[in-house]
């Protein structure tokens, strides 16, 4: 099940705290680039 809506993913580091950011890790461990930004849900 899936408790968060989001209709965009990714994003842009800016600031020291993105170092470590969880998004960009799990992106790399599915073998995407979190800084790529797109829509996931069409028509909004
Ligand atoms: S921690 Fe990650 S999701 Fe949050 S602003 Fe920084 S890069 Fe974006």
């Amino acid at each position: 099940m899936h408790g968060i809506w989001n209709p965009w993913h990714g994003c842009k580091r800016c600031s020291e705290g993105c170092r470590n950011c969880y998004m960009f890790y799990l992106d790399a461990l599915r073998g995407k680039d979190g800084g790529t930004v797109y829509r996931t849900i069409k028509g909004l």
